[in-house]
């Protein structure tokens, strides 16, 4: 196995092809482990998220565009503005695959430039180009203008828009219009390199150490898939199916995440509502489960008009959070989330913040007649609002740092119904229907995420018991350490249950295109160390166990009704878990990594640039 990294530093405009050594990527894999070893190795401690010392990294994994299902995307890794700790952000989109075509597995970009400009690379032409003429657009226009520039097909591009731009903590980049590497602020740290976008094109291919294997292998697998239920439902309904999931469990945003159902949401934001305004679905490249659904919908600001999307966690976040079943307004904030640049998650939490503020009379003080329309019962006066917070408008300004931030300017303990962890705000799932949720959220490195450990898997849908702590530390820690290497391999998740791709699966891909064969404990080893490399990485910029917690809402406040009526986590809840997740991991107390674990994995070795 081997990767290629391409370096590029803004600041010098200078770049450079750095070779891995093959140990590090036997070691990390790639995607997700890969990163967390360059991030600490690369940053030194303690650099501002927003400066012109933090790195980002685009990387991919040794299957990325081999086309072995949902191995097409790639991940942004970054220090954070919104946590200060680790992050890694995923998308769809042709960034990855063009970045293999073209020979790189990777791309490092270091630095500041004087200037707003993008990166251009076509095999091996790599350029830095103005991008002043689209500076202060927003994503989709910018990319449309560069794209008509180019006058070349087949480029992958990643764009932020205005939010990235003036450094939102919670800005997104978009990935060929309507794909975003969306969680943990990563497209605040790209707007602060002033750099407005990348476009990637390559005429390459993926080398294939037996390809008669893999083609007989991937035909079975793809034949498997066409008739798995789950990758029809996804064909049908895309990401809309989990609303049905969640509402009917009691686990749905809804208020605020007051409560766990929302009945006014039936038939209009859930499976039967998408069906009804769909207009067909898209598949990322080579991929047999086409999860993202084309809507017509029709709103009187914007007229009829399509899109892809919303996935199901805008729709909870931008819909039930604020009591919103009108799935066309959920679309259009959708749109102009996008479009500005924003994480339509974090957005969401922001806006229910501010309703259930203004509800409990928190913000008179405040003269902004834009805050008094961001009410439940108001959601076109929300939208508007999105503008205010991507150009840092006003209160926006405060509301641009998240919902952490916001929650200790408002005060009057608004902190307690802020829901975030490390400053990322919550996804579409209550963890007091599933209280391993609640530790999942907790310890995952970037802050409150579903990726790490999908909430309603084991406790939900599986025969976990939903309401107990023991166990609950084993449970999340296996469910992670799968993650580790699937988001190391960069696989889209979706691929892992509805196709479905097993463990044993991707690693037989691995092998045929690779020729490396892993074994199972050597694959248990990779995932404790990926989780501790980024556990270490958060350590020595100063987060521990202070930060592995939950807002009150979530510990103190039972839920009001639905089937998990009465329930919460509590704070003793919640310590139990912890206490056991960190001892399962060889980590202290405190939640640090001890020296006897990061001397068994070798954590501490330096020197791989
Ligand atoms: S399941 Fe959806 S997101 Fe995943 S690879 Fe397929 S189309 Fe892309």
């Amino acid at each position: 196995m081997h990767y290629k990294l391409l370096e590029i530093n803004l600041s010098t405009k200078k770049n450079h092809i750095i070779k891995l050594p093959q140990e590090i990527i036997k070691d990390y894999i790639g995607g997700r482990g890969l990163g967390a070893k360059l991030l600490l190795e690369v940053l030194a401690p303690g650099v501002d998220p927003l400066s012109p010392e933090n790195v980002m990294f685009w990387l991919t994994g040794p299957l990325t565009g081999s086309l072995a299902p949902g191995l097409t995307k790639h991940v942004v890794i970054t220090k954070s503005p919104t946590s200060g700790g680790y992050v890694d952000s995923y998308s769809s989109g042709g960034i990855g695959y063009n970045l293999v075509y073209a020979g790189y597995n990777g791309l490092m970009v270091k630095g500041r430039s004087d200037e707003p400009v993008y990166i251009y690379i076509n095999d091996d032409k790599i350029e830095i180009r103005s991008a002043v003429h689209v500076w202060g657009k927003g994503a989709y226009k910018a990319a449309q203008i560069l794209t008509n520039e180019i006058k070349e097909e087949g480029f992958g591009h990643a764009v932020i828009g205005q939010a990235g731009e003036n450094k939102v903590y919670f800005a997104c980049i978009n990935n060929d219009f309507y794909r975003q590497a969306a969680r943990g602020g990563i497209g605040a740290v790209m707007g602060s390199k002033n750099l407005k976008a990348i476009f990637v094109k390559g005429s390459g291919g993926v080398e294939c150490n037996n390809i008669n294997g893999f083609l007989d292998f991937h035909k079975k697998k793809l034949k498997e898939a066409r008739k798995n239920p789950a990758a029809e439902g996804h064909k049908r309904a895309g990401t809309s199916v989990t609303f049905d999931l969640t509402n009917a469990s009691g686990m749905l945003p809804t208020h605020n995440f007051r409560t766990g159902c929302f009945k006014k949401g039936e038939g209009k934001l859930d499976s039967t509502g998408y069906v009804l305004k769909s207009k067909g679905s898209l598949a990322c490249l080579g991929c047999p489960v086409p999860c993202g659904k084309v809507l017509q919908c029709e709103t009187s600001t914007r007229g009829k008009f399509r899109l892809e999307g919303p996935e199901y966690e805008t729709a909870s976040l931008l819909g039930s959070n604020l009591e919103n079943s009108s799935l066309d307004l959920v679309a259009e904030a959708n749109m102009i989330c996008d479009d500005l640049g924003m994480d339509t998650i974090s957005a969401g939490n922001i806006l229910g913040f501010i309703m259930e503020a203004n509800e409990r009379g928190l913000l008179k003080s405040i003269e902004y007649k834009q805050i008094e329309e961001v009410r439940f019962d108001n959601p076109e006066g929300a939208m508007h609002f999105l503008y205010d917070i991507a150009l840092r408008k006003d209160i926006g300004d405060w509301a641009a740092n998240g919902v952490r931030f916001l929650a200790e300017k408002i005060g009057n303990h608004s902190i307690d119904f802020a829901m975030q962890t490390k400053g990322l705000e919550f996804p579409g799932y209550d963890p007091r229907r599933a209280f391993g949720a609640g530790l999942a959220y907790a310890v995952a490195p970037r802050g409150a995420c579903h990726r790490r450990a999908w909430p309603p898997a084991m406790e939900v849908c599986g025969d976990v018991p939903p309401y107990t702590f023991k166990g609950k530390g084993k449970m999340i820690k296996e469910e992670f350490d799968e993650r580790n290497i699937t988001h190391s391999l960069v696989a889209c998740d979706f691929c892992t249950f509805a196709v479905p791709i097993s463990m044993q699966e991707y690693m037989r891909y691995l092998e045929l295109v690779t020729g490396y064969k892993y074994t199972e404990l050597e694959l248990e080893e990779i995932a404790q160390r990926i989780e501790t490399t980024i556990r270490y990485f958060n350590k020595r910029e100063g987060l521990s166990r202070k930060d592995d917690t939950l807002p009150k809402r979530v510990l103190f406040e039972p839920m009001p009704d639905g089937p998990a009526k009465g329930r919460f986590i509590t704070q003793e809840g919640l310590d139990k878990m912890l206490d056991e997740y960190y001892e399962v991991r060889g980590w202290d107390k405190n939640g640090i990594p001890t020296e006897a674990t990061l001397s068994k994995y070798g954590i501490k070795k330096e020197g791989i640039l």
